[in-house]
């Protein structure tokens, strides 16, 4: 076993380590934009199609039947793995190359599930994140909301037909099928398995860096220009770093074309580098035989301080570029 002293991160990394409930993140994000006289939200709204122009772009949007157009100075999307304004980058606005096919398979799924503190043993509760690292899996728990909860997420190799149509957020997992696959780990592990209440499953999967990320009045931000695979932890966080990026470099006075490739131009290097790496710990994570063994040989072995250092490229925090 390895502990890593994080309660350090501030001084080492000029930031504390935080864990965060995806809601309370999208709470937090949602008060700051209700504090911006200049953002209007639009919830169950699509972006159904955009067409650029020299001047200023027009966006059409889609909410069930109905459908508004607007005019803007540029379009940012941020839509995600799927993204709609990607397909249609790379497919009908000129200078981009390679279209970013989704793959057919994954060949990954995570299990993700929530258990009430009150129903762990206060070694579960501790404000640690632990990892576990088998053959073919891993599992990761940490506590959330000030310990009330505890958050667990499993990670199988597992080759998935995708249905790419499907609400892929929903699908309900079985547990006996993973405590059937975590049948051999330490008993800690299952216990924390066996103590969730219900699964929520879906396939991970990722895409080579994109060799652009804007065209014309168009950038992409997030998951729709840099979807990861999550062993890192890191596909949310490149998605606000890039927002930061963004918020920097574009200003009224600028022009815009030059202004989101200077964006694009700034952030690629760094988040192609997550993407490759978060791929890399993934095959790292799940050895399985000798491999396993000398990974694990090493970890131990280890000074904890030269650990984190190796992270110093990821987790150091740097101005942003004005
Ligand atoms: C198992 C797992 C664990 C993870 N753990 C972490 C972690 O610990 N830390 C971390 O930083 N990241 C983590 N991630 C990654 C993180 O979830 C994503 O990288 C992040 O959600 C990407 O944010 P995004 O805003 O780019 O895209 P999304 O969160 O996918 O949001 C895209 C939004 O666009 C909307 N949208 C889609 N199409 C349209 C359209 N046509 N018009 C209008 N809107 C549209 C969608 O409804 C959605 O609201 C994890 C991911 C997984 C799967």
């Amino acid at each position: 076993m390895q502990l890593l002293p994080l309660d350090n991160a501030k001084q080492r990394w000029g930031a504390p380590c935080l864990l965060i409930h995806r809601g309370d993140l999208h709470q937090a994000l949602l008060e700051r934009v209700a504090q911006q006289e200049a953002i209007t939200l639009a919830l169950d709204t699509d972006i159904a199609g955009f067409a650029s122009g020299h001047e200023d772009i027009e966006i059409v949007a889609r909410r069930g039947l109905l459908r508004a157009s607007y005019r803007g100075d540029c379009l940012i999307g941020a839509d995600g793995l799927r993204s709609f304004v990607r397909e249609r980058m790379v497919t009908f606005l000129p200078g981009t190359p390679q279209p970013a096919r989704l793959p057919a398979k994954a060949r990954y799924t995570a299990w993700r599930t929530l258990i009430a503190a009150e129903d762990l043993s206060p070694a579960f509760r501790k404000p640690e994140s632990v990892l576990w690292l088998g053959p073919g899996a891993h599992l990761v728990h940490y506590p959330l909301r000030g310990g009330s909860v505890v958050n667990v997420v499993a990670v199988l190799d597992d080759t998935v037909a995708i249905d790419w149509s499907a609400d892929l957020w929903s699908a309900k997992g079985d547990q006996q099928e993973i405590a059937s696959r975590f049948a051999s780990w330490h008993r800690e592990a299952r216990t924390l398995i066996g103590a969730a209440p219900e699964w929520r499953k879906w396939p991970l999967v990722d895409l080579d860096p994109l060799p652009q990320w804007t065209a014309g009045r168009v950038a992409l931000l997030g998951d729709a220009a840099h979807p990861m695979l999550p062993f890192l932890a890191q596909g949310a966080a490149q998605a606000i770093e890039d927002a930061a990026m963004l918020g920097a470099i574009l200003a009224p006075e600028k022009p815009i074309e030059p202004s989101l490739a200077a964006y694009a131009a700034a952030r690629r290097p760094r988040a192609n580098r997550v993407q490759l790496s978060s791929r890399r710990q993934g095959r790292i994570y799940h050895l399985g035989g000798p491999l396993a063994y000398f990974r694990d040989l090493a970890l131990q072995k280890e000074n904890p301080r030269r650990f984190l250092a190796r992270y110093d490229w990821l987790y150091r925090t740097r101005p942003v570029v004005k």
